[in-house]
């Protein structure tokens, strides 16, 4: 294991704000990844897992405690036959996307539509990644975790993760669960899962529903991201974020006539008319109605590039994505991410809620 002191996290992310963690370790594989965990629960000292660090926001401040950078990696194809088609264990450190390009390259099914989403495999059934009418919770077979309370392995089945829509047991659990681990349980095959997203169904030329070489379905996902900003690139100022700053909110059925009403109010029936929403169900399984926040977020009058020049500002491509201009500090991008969540809630009563993980900061 590799080790350094006071050392900097903001190049560890891709937001790249925040200060230095008192220590980090670099855990290159999966008992290095126990075995430092274990020492730090030992010693009951604060612990930080990073992996790719595309979904953290770190305080100026920095990190009292020991960072934990996951770097684990391996890709173990378990079975593979064209009736239960292909049992695949990646290690958590496994680059996501490089992941999804191999699993295209084999011919597997499921997560075509999640190409381009940075970060390792080991996150992505922590706050369950989704995109293109994808979840990784599709695929996922299992997970195997450390368990920090109970100081052992242990292993759930999808069907135990508690998967929603952004959400997950592990996440839930605040911290009690390391991913080691995920099987996936991919089709063969080559055709991709039926296309559900309107925009990607466009660019392909197929209507929804319709499958489409996966290969196709990869490229026609990473154009569609790239021109919204949603791909890593250094010199793309867009890129610096943590994707999607806020979650869709999902609101409780009775409560979409008062919003429909204060949009109405303040932008006209029309527009209260063409609000987006689909059926959802809440965490607690009651059914919900999902808004879209871009909307929301633009309509209360924060358009691309709100706050330009920067520090922080909206992504000139995405109203959803807050991003650092270069020299953002954590504080500019939570001020930024409070004044829309604000602003949100002034104008239509609903409550935005973040999807990057803030680590000593607060909205
Ligand atoms: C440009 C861009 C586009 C994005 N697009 C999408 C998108 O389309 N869909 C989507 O869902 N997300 C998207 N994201 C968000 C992000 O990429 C995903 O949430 C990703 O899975 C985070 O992975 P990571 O390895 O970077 O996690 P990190 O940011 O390193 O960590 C995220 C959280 O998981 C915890 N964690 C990390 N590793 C482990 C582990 N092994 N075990 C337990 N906990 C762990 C961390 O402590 C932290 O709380 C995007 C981000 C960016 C920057």
């Amino acid at each position: 294991m590799i080790e350094s002191f006071d050392t900097p996290l903001a190049p560890l992310t891709t937001m790249r704000v925040g200060g230095p963690a008192d220590r980090l370790v670099l855990a290159e594989t999966t008992d290095d990844l126990v075995d430092v965990v274990r020492e730090i629960d030992d010693a009951d000292e604060p612990l930080l897992l990073i992996s790719g660090g595309s979904n953290l926001v770190i305080a100026d401040a920095g990190f009292r405690g020991t960072a934990v950078k996951v770097a684990s990696r391996g890709i173990t194809v378990e079975s593979s036959d064209q009736c239960g088609g292909a049992t695949v264990r990646v290690a958590a450190g496994e680059p996501w996307d490089e992941f999804v390009a191999y699993a295209i390259a084999q011919g597997w099914s499921g997560v075509e539509a999640l190409s381009g989403i940075p970060g390792c495999v080991g996150s992505t059934p922590v706050q369950n990644v989704g995109a293109y009418g994808q979840e990784v919770a599709d695929t996922i077979a299992s997970v195997r975790l450390w368990d920090r309370r109970e100081q052992r392995v242990t292993t759930l089945a999808a069907a135990d993760c508690g998967f929603g829509y952004r959400e997950s047991l592990i996440k839930r659990s605040g911290g009690r669960y390391v991913v080691l681990d995920v099987a996936f349980q991919f089709l063969l095959g080559g055709l991709s899962a039926p296309i559900r997203y309107a925009d990607l169904a466009a660019g392909l030329g197929v209507t929804l529903g319709e499958r489409v070489p996966v290969a196709a379905a990869r490229e026609a996902v990473l154009e569609q991201r790239r021109r919204r900003g949603m791909v890593l690139d250094e010199g793309d100022h867009d890129t610096w974020s943590c994707g999607s700053f806020f979650t869709n909110p999902l609101v409780p059925q009775d409560d979409v006539p008062v919003i429909e009403d204060r949009v109405a109010t303040r932008l006209g029936v029309d527009a209260a008319g063409s609000m987006p929403s689909w059926p959802a169900t809440l965490p607690d399984g009651q059914p919900a109605i999902k808004l879209s926040a871009a909307w929301l977020i633009e309509r209360a009058g924060f358009g691309k590039g709100f706050g330009m020049p920067g520090p922080a500002a909206l992504s000139t491509r995405h109203t959803l994505a807050i991003t650092n201009r270069g020299g953002a500090t954590a504080r500019d991008v939570v001020s930024l991410a409070a004044t829309i969540r604000d602003g949100v809630r002034d104008a239509f009563g609903v409550t935005l809620v973040n999807e990057p993980v803030l680590v000593g900061e607060s909205l």
